[in-house]
């Protein structure tokens, strides 16, 4: 009985599925449309929105077919075979073209042609394969000259279909790899040119009728002879070699490598489309083009583009002849003296003036048009979104909140993080580094661009600078002692280091431009010469760095302005920030930071790591003391150099804590890998033994005794304060004596003091002791009324995030400080990664650079585990982030999503936080929208 059932029920499905056999073809055109915007996936960028144009606008789009991406999957996955039904699908959907257009493939009396394009879900610009006049053959011809009364046309168009044909499905798909220069394109290219210069015409439509006939006969021998094979005359044969050959093209280097680059899956497929060709070449009434809603490279909102009176669309791409401008706001300084459209054909630019205007209220955006005017009728050939440089992208997202188009929401996901960047950043002009091959790569640690003169050292940095002169910085590896050069710099150059190393974190929070890790620098520091490249350079001779890419190369580039003055910014971060939740904060270190970060929009400070006044501009006295600290031989001598260092310290923290009055100010307590202070120069070794009264052999042993096989994890953090707790005490003081006098005077000072690297609940509570106390000392000193402070840790070690039920207890806040939960979850040593971690990413054992791109799955699944615990124990517990991941857009992403209640970062990136804590909080409200 059961079996009965299941046996019916199965035929049922059977009989279902035969009626619903997979539909693999789309027709669109006359008004009506089987497929719409809203079916990339299957039809492909292009697909979806001509069938859009056609069927929901009912703009004039030239009738034509889609061939779904399903195809593609099933051509690749069955070894470059159709599916059974496709054949049939293809011809009824062509009989229903004759049927609109009035004409008939083959025809020889009124002959249909079509052109056949690629169309995937994104768009891969150029990638990809088009033929166009698809259906003349040897029969057809005499028809179409018939029809149209010009032969010089028809042969034009012959002979680009032979052009693409050839090239496309001949010698490309049928995977021929001729030598560079040596393709059949070329080859005809060159008998092109050849005809012209016998001729004495520069233009292509200046060649005769006859002549273009002659050359038609000579291009196929030609074919012939080079790819031993016929060019087919059959115009079935050339549609479905057409439709092959895009499916092929999906899998050919440039797209594949395109993909890699991009991120778009390589099992998406592309979609085909065939549809009725219009002609652009058919005389001085005819004429092609491509527009912009706006101006892709300046925002601006006037409709904007370039065309080309008898051409057909690759002309306009290909640059052969200068395209004139749409109206005056395109007019260039190669085109503001050709004749507009607008005058030459008024009434049609006046229709595609009004078509523009219609889609862009349709598709809420910048759309990238082109179109193909015959014979005065004017044709819609393609519409997509348009992408724009960040300059326009601003702009745009502004404009169009104005004009009502796009919500708020919507116009803070309409400008990339990276577009922001180039706002923000000086940068070198894309036109210069177009040109040229870099001579050597690194890790991009530092973005935007520099150009400069060589210098091997800090001090001539800082020369050169003073001599209004712009140096790059080389050196295998910086340190605390190269700060002041590396400030003085453009641009530094490393030969060691990953993302995290020194001089990557310190370059980025100046928002200088930086590369790390160059390992094939072959540095000379007494000749003063470096070897990239197979070059050697001297001091002064020029390099330009691009810190985004990483890239090195000779000689100095052009560089664009940094775009501080973009007049948008500021409008634009203002709706960034009615948008989003999260609060955005920075690490700043000095009063001049903080400065920094409060023009750039920072609502307090994340982390201020004291330590750091120990580097840089007059740091000399500090870290004098501090080094007679570090190298104390007694208790006694320890706690002389600790209250010397706290008018220093006190000075830096409360200049601090003014620049950000009425915002909350954490203060980390040190957390200085002790090694790394101790002075390397022999003068200075010989000033500091001096200044302890110590023999040098002494000094040499103590300095000796601080040695640590493993710094990153040995006497730093909250360790040093458990050992020496006159360190914390003095430091709280200093926190709460700035605070206090900055109350006094007026000031709303809001310090919160944070532990680094706990790792257990039990040294809180030992360190809170220490602070409570200092902060009772310095009000009972200071009568201070008012005085608010809180106390929270960092959370960096995996034992802290996995106890943090137990942490929260005792703390106000937590602040996840993801450079060393990284380094300690994975193992990985942050200033060691570049031996290997370009390996794992080659190998794709890891996806990214976990030290740049948080890892959510692995350090994010304990960050998640000790927000959820933390507020179990503490319902208003507030929870942020200082690693460099803090900046990072994703990261900020993942942040908001944790229920962060701020994200800090660099000053330089606190603009890009405020875009990203903002697009994150947007696609919460569009997605409940769309609810
Ligand atoms: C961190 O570890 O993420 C952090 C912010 O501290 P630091 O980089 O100073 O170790
Ligand atoms: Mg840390």
């Amino acid at each position: 009985m059961v079996k009965k059932t299941v046996k019916k029920a199965a035929k049922t499905a059977a009989k279902k599925a035969v009626k619903k056999a997979v539909k693999y073809v789309y027709s669109f055109g006359a008004g009506k449309a089987e497929g719409n915007g809203k079916m990339k996936e299957l039809l492909g960028g292009k697909g979806a929105n001509l069938a859009e144009m056609a069927g929901q606008l009912k703009l004039p789009v030239p009738p034509g077919f889609t061939i779904t991406t399903e195809v593609c999957t099933y051509y690749w996955n069955n070894k470059r075979t159709y599916p059974k039904t496709l054949k049939a699908d293809v011809e009824a959907n062509l009989k229903k073209i004759e049927r609109e257009t009035k004409k008939q493939f083959g025809s020889e009396k009124n002959p249909l042609l079509v052109s056949v394009r690629s169309g995937a879900r994104a768009s891969m610009p150029g990638m990809m394969e088009t033929i166009l006049n698809i259906g003349l053959t040897e029969k057809t011809i005499p028809g179409m000259i018939a029809k149209t009364g010009d032969a010089r046309f028809v042969y034009d168009a012959y002979r680009r279909l032979i052009m693409m044909y050839s090239d496309v499905v001949m010698e490309k798909a049928a995977g021929i790899e001729p030598k560079d220069g040596e393709g059949i394109r070329k080859i005809l290219d060159g008998m092109l040119e050849e005809l012209k210069n016998k001729l004495g015409v520069s233009d292509d439509t200046h060649i005769p009728a006859e002549e273009l006939q002659k050359l038609c006969v000579q291009f196929k021998a030609t074919v012939k002879k080079v790819l031993k094979k016929d060019f087919p005359d059959d115009p079935m044969e050339q549609l479905w070699g057409a439709i092959g050959a895009v499916f092929a093209s999906w899998n050919g280097k440039r797209a594949i490598a395109y993909r890699n680059i991009e991120n778009i899956p390589h099992d998406w497929g592309t979609a085909v489309n065939v549809q009725t060709m219009v002609f652009g070449n058919m005389g001085d009434t005819s004429a092609t083009g491509v527009a912009f809603t706006r101006n892709p490279g300046t925002g601006d909102s006037h409709f904007y583009g370039e065309y080309l009176i008898n051409a057909q669309g690759e002309d306009v791409v290909a640059g052969i002849r200068t395209p004139s401008p749409m109206n005056k706001w395109s007019a260039n300084a190669h085109s503001k003296h050709l004749p507009t459209l607008e005058k030459v054909m008024p009434k049609v630019y006046k229709e595609l003036d009004a078509i523009q205007k219609k889609l862009e209220k349709h598709f809420h955006d910048m759309l990238d048009i082109e179109f193909t005017i015959e014979d005065q009728k004017l044709w819609m050939l393609q519409c997509r979104v348009g992408k724009r440089n960040g300059t326009a992208a601003v702009q745009m997202a502004l404009d169009m909140v104005k004009e009502r188009l796009i919500s708020k929401e919507e116009a803070v996901l309409r400008v990339t993080p990276t577009q922001l960047g180039e706002l923000l950043l000086p940068a070198i002009d894309p036109k210069a580094e177009a040109g040229v091959k870099p001579i050597a790569q690194g890790l991009p640690a530092g973005p935007g661009g520099a150009a400069g003169k060589i210098v091997f050292n800090s001090l001539d940095a800082i020369k050169l600078q003073e001599a209004g002169q712009n140096a790059i910085l080389v050196r295998e590896e910086t340190n605390p002692e190269d700060i002041e050069g590396m400030r003085a710099a453009a641009g530094i150059l490393t030969q060691r280091g990953g993302m995290t190393s020194h001089a990557a974190l310190v370059a980025r929070g100046w928002g200088k431009c930086c590369i790390v890790g160059c390992g094939e620098l072959e540095i000379n520091l007494n000749a003063k010469t470096v070897k990239m490249g197979g070059k050697t350079f001297k001091e002064g001779d020029e390099l330009t760095l691009n810190g985004t890419k990483g890239y090195v190369y000779e000689g100095a580039l052009k560089m664009l302005a940094a775009g501080e003055g973009n007049k948008n910014l500021a409008a634009f971060l203002a709706l960034c920030d009615k948008v989003r939740t999260m609060k955005v904060r920075a690490n700043a270190d000095t009063e001049e930071d903080a400065i920094k970060a409060r023009k750039f929009g920072a609502e307090g400070i994340g982390l201020f790591r004291i330590e750091h006044m120990f580097y840089g501009k007059n740091s000399d006295k500090p870290l004098f003391i501090l080094r007679k600290m570090i190298l104390s031989g007694s208790e006694e001598e320890r706690k002389a150099a600790v209250e010397e260092l706290f008018p220093y310290m006190k000075k830096e923290i409360k200049a601090t804590m003014k620049a950000m009055a009425g915002f909350g100010v954490t203060v980390r307590l040190m957390d200085p890998p002790l090694h790394e202070f101790v002075p390397t120069l022999p003068e200075k070794q010989a000033e500091l033994a001096k200044a302890l009264g110590i023999t040098m052999d002494v000094f040499k042993d103590r300095a000796a005794s601080l040695h640590e096989v493993n710094p990153m994890m040995g006497h730093r953090g909250i360790r040093l304060g458990v050992t020496y707790p006159e360190i914390t005490t003095m430091q709280s003081r200093a926190i709460f004596e700035s605070a206090a006098e900055l109350i006094k005077e007026g000031v709303k000072a809001q310090p919160e003091v944070m532990i680094p690297l706990t790792c257990d609940v039990n040294e809180i509570i030992s360190q809170k002791k220490l602070i409570r106390a200092a902060y009772d000392e310095v009000v009972a000193k200071t009568k201070v009324k008012k005085l608010n402070f809180s106390v929270g840790t960092m959370i960096e070690i995996p034992r802290a995030a996995v106890l943090a039920y137990e942490v929260a207890q005792e703390t106000d806040f937590f602040s996840f400080g993801t450079n060393d939960l990284t380094q300690m979850t994975f193992g990985f040593s942050r200033d060691d990664i570049g031996s290997f971690l370009p390996e794992y990413l080659k190998q794709g054992i890891l996806e990214a650079d976990p030290f740049q791109t948080l890892d959510q799955r692995g350090v994010g699944m304990l960050i998640e585990h000790a927000v959820a615990e933390g507020r179990d124990a503490k319902p208003n517990l507030k929870v942020g982030i200082c690693g460099e991941h803090g900046g990072d857009p994703e990261s900020v992403e993942f942040c908001h999503r944790e229920g962060f209640t701020y994200v800090s970062c660099s000053a330089f990136r606190v603009p890009i936080a405020r875009l990203a804590a903002a697009q994150a909080a947007a696609k919460d409200v569009l997605a409940k929208k769309r609810k």
